[in-house]
């Protein structure tokens, strides 16, 4: 059996195994053209196809990313909710503060009363003694409860500092990832516009009734019309395919097709 290589010889094709590692834009198009088989050209616009096909799938992708903010937002939220609490927690010292403060005053009138010798009745220095000693057992009670919302403020306090500072460093993350994103994104819009010119100039070697098959298998096969024969299989589905296959694949003139997936077959 010949090989591959010797029947590319036969046949006279056998610069396309050069040529078609050069990068369109500098290929010498006119060469390329008249020795290119008709299955090469339809390869060749596989590439590019695939690799537009990519970049505007990245770019689709990079778009969703750029409008997800919910880790910001969750972020932002965290931030008015613990301004919420800390907030209340404010209120409640104060509150705390003033019942303290209210206290405090309502055992100096009472001293005062007791002192100020405005009344000499026993009975009533004594009543005013035990008044005192309750305000001051309550008062002991108000000053807990002053110091433990004191405590929880503190907490509070603590918690809506560090959801700010997350806050801040999400938005940070968040700028410089969108700042990478958007050069991404201009990258692979200059790459499509380069392939772009590249499809055309792939395009306009092939013939209509060609262009009309790849064209059909393209929207049929998931975006790859054309497969590798390679290893004696099909590169796409996996198939077995038999020699005579396989060496029909590198005839210049004849499109060949894989008979499980149905896609056209190159052999390099
Ligand atoms: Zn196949």
């Amino acid at each position: 059996m010949k090989s591959k290589r010797q029947i590319t010889n036969q046949r006279g094709i056998e610069r396309v195994g050069t040529l078609v590692f050069y990068p369109l834009a500098i290929s010498p198009i006119h060469t390329y053209n008249r020795v290119m088989s008709r299955i090469l050209k339809l390869y060749r616009l596989q590439q590019l196809d695939s690799q537009l096909d990519q970049n505007r799938s990245r770019i689709n992708a990079i778009e969703s990313l750029m409008t997800e903010e919910e880790e910001l937002r969750a972020a932002e939220a965290a931030v008015t909710a613990a301004g919420s609490l800390l907030k209340e927690a404010q209120q409640r010292v104060r509150t705390a503060d003033q019942n303290v403060r209210a206290q405090r005053l309502k055992i100096e009138q009472t001293e005062s009363a007791l002192y100020s010798g405005s009344t000499n009745n026993p009975k009533e220095l004594a009543d005013l003694q035990n008044e005192i000693s309750a305000l001051k057992r309550y008062l002991w009670v108000l000053e807990e409860r002053e110091l433990s919302s004191m405590e929880e403020e503190e907490k509070n306090q603590a918690a809506e500092t560090a959801a700010r500072q997350t806050f801040s460093e999400r938005g940070a993350e968040r700028s410089r990832l969108l700042a990478e994103l958007a050069d991404e994104k201009n990258q692979l819009l200059e790459s499509i516009e380069r392939l772009t010119d590249q499809r055309e100039t792939a395009r306009s070697n092939i013939e209509a009734g060609d262009m009309n098959v790849y064209s059909d298998l393209r929207l049929r096969r998931r975006g790859l019309a054309v497969a590798l024969a390679e290893d004696q299989s099909c590169s796409a589905c996996g198939a077995l395919l038999t020699p005579a296959r396989v060496q029909e694949a590198s005839y210049p003139n004849k499109l060949v097709v894989c008979d499980t997936c149905g896609r056209l077959l190159y052999a390099q």
